[in-house]
């Protein structure tokens, strides 16, 4: 999925995505902003290892064939409250039209109705799942699903940074103590909880936003 890349080897440094005030406000996005920085930052770290071998990053902004190919994307819980955040509070109202115009129009199947003129409109909010799909070598092709055409162009996530991912998420869901979260990683709890970003009920959220 199309990320923070530059077509150059010169991946940027992560940073956590920073709404004090929000963040403030909703105890639960500051997870979400862990989470996400727990994963750029394994990406990052991913990326640079296999540049370091010579190979050269595919993806770069306003590449977003993926976004269309891709038809099981998962999306947490937390993941959907903190989309309906960005869209509700921090997109721009213009945007906002359009986004909102394509989530009434979302059905069942059809493509992430977050790719807008082709870009992600929630890019700093966009799920685990776009932020860890990356590919080598070439610019996927339309249609194409490098993780099934080409999955050794694909980055694989660092497993450890993917946990620490997951583990931030957890409060969300009550887990606080050492003793609950360690007990919740085990199960794997998050992951269990994952639904289909292109199956949920859009056009509901929709309703929610005002323009
Ligand atoms: S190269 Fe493929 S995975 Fe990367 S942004 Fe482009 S379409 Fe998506
Ligand atoms: S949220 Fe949608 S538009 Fe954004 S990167 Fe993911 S699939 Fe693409």
């Amino acid at each position: 999925m199309p990320s923070p890349k530059t077509t150059k080897n010169a991946y940027p440094q992560p940073q956590r995505l920073q709404f004090p005030d929000a963040e403030a406000e909703h105890e639960w996005l500051g997870y979400a902003f862990d989470a996400y920085y727990q994963a750029d930052v394994g990406v990052a770290e991913s990326i640079k290892v296999e540049e370091d071998k010579g190979r050269k990053l595919a993806c770069a902004k306003g590449c977003s064939s993926c976004c269309k190919s891709h038809t099981t994307i998962p999306i947490f819980p937390l993941e959907l409250l903190g989309l309906y955040w960005y869209v509700t509070e921090i997109m721009a109202s213009d945007v906002r039209s359009k986004v909102k115009l394509q989530l009434t129009d979302h059905t069942s199947g059809d493509p992430c109705p977050f790719l807008l003129d082709g870009a992600c409109s929630v890019h700093p909010m966009r799920p685990l799942a776009c932020r860890h799909f990356n590919v080598f070598g070439r610019v996927c092709k339309e249609g194409e699903d490098a993780f099934y055409s080409r999955r050794e162009d694909v980055l694989t996530p660092i497993k450890s940074h993917q946990d620490a991912a997951y583990e931030a998420m957890l409060p969300f869901h009550g887990f606080t103590t050492p003793e609950q979260k360690q007990q919740a990683m085990k199960s794997s709890y998050v992951q269990k909880q994952a639904r289909v970003l292109q199956e949920i009920d859009w056009a509901h959220l929709a309703a929610r936003i005002n323009t």
